[in-house]
């Protein structure tokens, strides 16, 4: 099957012509003279989806999972970590074990759990009754309990670092955030090999001249990828620019969005907490951010509207996030990989979406 595209994006270049997919993966492109409609790109991969859709997924059932998956899909992620944040032990089990599930929608690639091991004065919106110390017997009976792919945790906690070293060894990605670390913590845990850090400068250390903290240290790292929130609320404009400056090719775009993601303002549950989402921004009580009402395609247009190239604010929403969890085939679009693919139309608008080579949206 012919997508019947003008070109597409490959390896960080665009290439004229038609895509050409055969059983799920992709076998050609750069066919004919580029006379089809619109630019094919990799499918957005959204490291931090806590809901979409009018579903909170920590409590979500496979019909959830189903309406959640058919609202990402519309915003082009073909990809994505359901993303649990810190809850009681019995919570956090239940929503791993309905894991994995397959919806026919995004490919959901295991759990981000964000917490419980967190930092006391940087908890955000999670509750602080549910915020543990570092505990490996915790860690086991959560990791038991289904896929995980993605974890945040404080590296300056006592005992961060035994569970650092367990994650690694299960192949588990290890993400800094919600921290208190001073830079000198974050790069012992980068040593250690933590290579990402979550939602960058919120929920952490301020960055100031003589103590940096985690953001300075990640930004200082070009080993290391950094996060973000784009929506024009978690960061102003010149803090993401710098961060572009500091980190270009290593910025992973997230939506941390929850359950009014997608589906307009309203009142909704975050981790059974009610939110509001007005004029599109999320808050708990007192105001606290709530996670984002952001969509993965706006975050690109966001970050691109930032004079960064196309093509790299593509990479940062595709294939930057997919390196990071360990998944190289995913997030590109390349021969024998697999087709799944976002096709944009010259306004940046989504005409298309497929997941293995199969159309899911069409406009
Ligand atoms: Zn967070």
């Amino acid at each position: 099957m012919k997508l019947g595209v003008e070109a597409a994006l490959v390896q960080g270049r665009i290439v004229p012509g038609d895509v050409e997919v055969v059983d799920g993966s992709i076998a050609s492109y750069g066919i004919g003279t580029g006379s089809g409609r619109g630019l094919a790109v990799p499918g957005f991969v959204d490291l931090q989806v806590n809901g979409f859709g009018g579903v909170d997924l920590i409590g979500a059932d496979a019909d959830g999972y189903r309406r959640a998956g058919e609202a990402l899909l519309e915003t082009g992620v073909t990809a994505y970590l359901p993303t649990f944040i810190s809850a009681p032990e019995d919570q956090l089990v239940a929503a791993l074990s309905r894991l994995p599930i397959d919806t026919g929608g995004p490919r959901i690639l295991g759990a981000h759990l964000e917490g419980p091991f967190i930092a006391k004065t940087r908890l955000g919106i999670h509750p602080a009754a549910a915020r543990r110390d570092p505990d490996a017997a915790l860690l086991g009976r959560l990791l038991a309990a289904g896929p995980v792919r993605l974890m945040t945790l404080a590296p300056e906690l006592e005992g961060a670092g035994e569970l650092i070293d367990l994650l690694l060894s299960r192949g588990i990605t290890v993400s800094c955030g919600h921290t208190d670390a001073t830079a000198e913590q974050a790069l012992e845990a980068f040593d250690r090999g933590a290579r990402t850090v979550t939602h960058l400068f919120n929920a952490m250390r301020p960055f100031r001249h003589r103590d940096p903290g985690l953001a300075g240290a990640a930004l200082s790292r070009g080993d290391v990828v950094v996060q973000i929130i784009l929506d024009g609320v978690h960061l102003a404009e010149e803090t993401a620019r710098v961060v572009w400056q500091s980190a270009a090719g290593r910025v992973a775009l997230v939506t941390d969005s929850v359950a009014g993601a997608g589906f307009g303002d309203g009142i909704y549950v975050l981790n059974g907490l009610e939110i509001e989402v007005r004029d599109g921004v999320a808050r708990g009580p007192g105001g606290v951010l709530a996670g984002s009402a952001l969509t993965m395609v706006d975050a690109v247009r966001n970050l691109h509207g930032l004079s960064v190239p196309l093509v790299d604010a593509l990479g940062a929403a595709s294939a930057v996030p997919a390196q990071v969890i360990g998944l190289p085939t995913l997030g590109r679009l390349d021969v024998d990989l697999p087709a799944d693919i976002v096709v944009l139309d010259d306004n940046l608008e989504i005409d298309r979406v497929f997941v293995g080579g199969e159309a899911r949206v069409v406009a």
